[in-house]
């Protein structure tokens, strides 16, 4: 097949990152990301391995250089570490970096198999280092098993950076005691304000922290130099004194990100989210059994064109989520 156009969407932004949600299954179930009781997809409406690591491959050759595998949590799909090992080979030969995220319950398992298939960084989800609250946040997570999954990945050469959403009530408070323990492991920190994205059990309302206001407190305690860094993507950084380490800070909801956007996300049964807050989507699992790669790169065309400016992200008590989809389907 000849070599396809670069991928540029309507408002000129060039697109070289595409998230993965490899399942939209978890192990754990965060309140602020699902309900108790979530439903999840059937296996019949998934991708094949095969079929999502053809899509990830075609957006290599089409000028993605970065992928990341999430989910859901990634490591339950029984195949995953194929899609890792598979994906890997790209490394070096149009993909600069495959990476993860993770909740680290099962990385333990598997941190040497993803160094093993070129993985360098991931970031794994922890919320709180105290074994009451992770349980509670989690519903019923063992934050021994994730710090194993820390240590395992830190011992096998994994950069590890940490992310935790704020949640008013729920690990406000510990946020400086996390970034104190990032800095003594040498882990980079990213704080995340929480998204109204797809229905949970609580108002998300009542969880909701700025994090101007968690910035403004950590800076009671920590020397923090804004850092010009960027990875291209929403958070804004700060160095901690001289550690080393980065604080990353997300704030869809009080600091809007979207002009450098760079990202699209492909879900686990094949459909290309080209904006986090909106529902304008294409079918690849269709446009792949129809119409093989070149039904793909026209679907992908398709959406490049209608990709939105900007997501409008609101959280206001007693209001619906932007749209019905968990994050755990479109790939956080
Ligand atoms: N299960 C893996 C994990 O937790 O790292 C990967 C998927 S999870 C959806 C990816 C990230 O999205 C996590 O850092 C999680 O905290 C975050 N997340 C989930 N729901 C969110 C929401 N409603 N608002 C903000 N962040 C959310
Ligand atoms: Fe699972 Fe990650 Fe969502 Fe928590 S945030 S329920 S670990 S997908």
């Amino acid at each position: 097949m000849s070599s396809p156009a670069p991928l540029v969407d309507r408002h000129g932004r060039a697109i070289r990152y595409l998230r993965v949600s490899v399942t939209d299954r978890c192990d754990l179930r965060c309140r602020y990301c699902m309900a108790e009781k979530m439903t999840f997809l059937p296996r019949s409406a998934l991708l094949t391995l095969d079929e999502m690591a053809l899509i990830a491959e075609r957006f290599v050759a089409r000028g993605v250089t970065k992928i990341r595998l999430t989910g859901g949590e990634p490591l339950v799909r029984r195949d995953a570490m194929d899609l890792v090992a598979r994906l890997g080979r790209h490394i070096g030969a149009g993909l600069d970096e495959l990476t993860m995220t993770t909740n680290a319950t099962r990385l333990a398992d598997h941190a040497d198999a993803l160094v093993a298939a070129g993985v360098r960084r991931i970031n794994v989800s922890l919320d709180s280092r105290d074994p009451a609250t992770f349980r509670h946040v989690t519903r019923h997570g063992d934050v021994d098993q994730v710090l194993a999954g820390i240590a395992a990945a830190k011992a096998a050469g994994l950069q590890v950076k940490i992310n935790a959403v704020a949640l008013a009530g729920l690990n406000e408070h510990e946020l400086p005691d996390l970034l104190d323990w990032c800095v003594s492991e040498g882990h980079d920190l990213t704080l995340i304000e929480t998204m109204p994205v797809g229905a949970i059990d609580e108002d998300r309302a009542d969880r909701f922290v700025p994090l101007t206001r968690v910035l403004a407190d950590l800076k009671q305690r920590f020397d923090l130099e804004p850092d010009a860094h960027s990875s291209g993507g929403p958070a804004r950084y700060w160095r901690v004194g001289d550690s080393g380490v980065r604080l990353g800070l997300i704030s869809p909801l009080t600091g809007n990100f979207c002009a450098g956007c760079n990202r699209v996300r492909l879900t686990t049964e094949g459909m290309l989210y080209t904006c986090l807050g909106h529902e304008d989507s294409v079918d690849l699992k269709a446009a792949i059994r129809d119409g093989g790669l070149a039904g793909v790169d026209a679907a992908i065309d398709a959406a490049l064109a209608a990709k939105p400016l900007a997501h409008d992200f609101k959280i206001e008590r007693g209001s619906a989520p932007a749209h019905a989809r968990h994050m755990s389907v479109t790939g956080g």
